[in-house]
């Protein structure tokens, strides 16, 4: 999936593999597996640009170093249970539950983003869901339009 102009290395993400792919409106793009892991699997080793400034698609390595993947990683959606761990010393992702084919590779944003790109509301449906995302180290941002409808729908549903 990666270009030509990087490295090579045979545990980089193979077209046919994975794909990015637009999930719904509301989750936007993903990456989806056509390939089944076991927990504990390398599902796939990753690269892309180093960047110093946050954007939407750049994964934290350490403070104010980070990778901008467009071709992969870049694209995993959150979930609060999510179905990949990333090692960003070592530039490796992988399965910490089963995955079958057809599953979207979902990482946990907080996991490596002490701060992220944009807070937003969280559409996992899982039952730990935290509901309102930051990264690990930033609290709500409170004064988001986001943050207050999501609040204001929190407040009706109960
Ligand atoms: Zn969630």
């Amino acid at each position: 999936m990666y270009t030509n102009s990087y490295d090579q290395n045979p545990f980089y993400p193979k077209q046919g593999d994975f794909e990015i792919i637009q999930k719904d409106e509301k989750s936007g793009y993903g990456v989806i597996s056509y390939r089944s892991f076991d927990k504990g699997d390398l599902i796939a080793a990753i690269t892309g640009e180093i960047i110093h400034d946050i954007r939407q698609h750049s994964l934290q390595i350490e403070p104010g170093v980070h990778l901008y993947d467009i071709h992969f990683s870049g694209y995993f959606l959150h979930s609060c249970s999510p179905n990949v761990t990333l090692d960003m010393k070592n530039m490796r992702v992988y399965a910490n539950r089963k995955i079958k084919a057809g599953d979207y590779l979902l990482m946990d944003y907080a996991q490596t983003e002490d701060v992220l790109y944009r807070q937003f509301p969280c559409s996992c449906g899982s039952k730990n869901c935290r509901g309102w995302i930051t990264g690990k180290k930033q609290p709500i941002d409170e004064s988001d339009p986001l943050y207050q409808t999501f609040i204001q729908t929190k407040v009706a549903a109960v």
